[in-house]
């Protein structure tokens, strides 16, 4: 047809003057409606690096790197990755390490590195096979969460004596009996080996 529709023709115009449907971001700020979802803010003192995240981020946004050698488990955040599905909220184990903002939500960038966020937190590996068993905040949320009940556990037991300077130092090296030293009793952390340390010095 060479010429529009009249009813075309109107439905034109009056788009034209009508106010916009939808928010005049950017031209105007934009204020989220309630329970919006938004970018997540990352606590780093409620955070205590236990991966949980990581492993339910269903667009793979969270990565761990452990690092035995320095000790160190760096946790990598990519909001470029993130759908903002609030996954890794509703299963943080402390409920306050990672919480969607209701208010950020502008996140283009040019360089997308300036949206990746970086975390670092102290591991604990066993001194016997050199197994990660998590990081010490992990361990100190746990014996927090527990109360008494932590020293139900040789491994929270050991952490908890060495927190209070009970243990022997790495220098001490006392030997009880039949070859037995204490500081090996205090070093027996790891669920990976405990077994068989148990077994070389019991
Ligand atoms: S909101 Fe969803 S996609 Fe984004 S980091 Fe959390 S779990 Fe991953
Ligand atoms: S689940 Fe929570 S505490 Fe664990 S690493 Fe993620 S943000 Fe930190």
């Amino acid at each position: 047809m060479k010429y529009p529709k009249i009813r075309e023709l109107k439905e034109a115009v009056v788009s034209l003057l009508s106010p916009a449907y939808t928010s005049s971001f950017p031209k105007k700020a934009h204020t989220p409606f309630e329970n919006f979802r938004g970018k997540p803010e990352v606590n780093d003192k409620e955070c205590v690096g236990c991966e949980t995240c990581s492993h339910v981020c269903p667009s793979k946004a969270i990565t761990i790197v452990d690092n035995r050698e320095t000790g160190i488990r760096e946790i990598t955040r990519d909001f470029g990755k993130c759908i903002f599905c609030g996954m890794c909220q509703e299963h943080c184990i402390t409920g306050k390490g990672v919480i969607l903002s209701d208010k950020i939500f502008d996140l283009a960038v040019f360089d997308r590195t300036k949206i990746v966020e970086k975390q670092e937190k102290d591991l604990v590996v066993c001194k016997h096979c050199s197994a990660i068993i998590t990081t010490a905040d992990h361990i100190q949320y746990l014996h927090k969460k527990l109360g008494p009940k932590a020293y139900a556990s040789i491994l929270n037991l050991n952490l908890l004596h060495e927190k209070l300077e009970l243990a022997p130092r790495e220098e001490t090296d006392v030997e009880i009996k039949d070859g037995l030293k204490r500081k090996d009793m205090f070093n027996i952390i790891c669920p990976n080996c405990m077994r068989s340390v148990l077994i070389e010095y019991i």
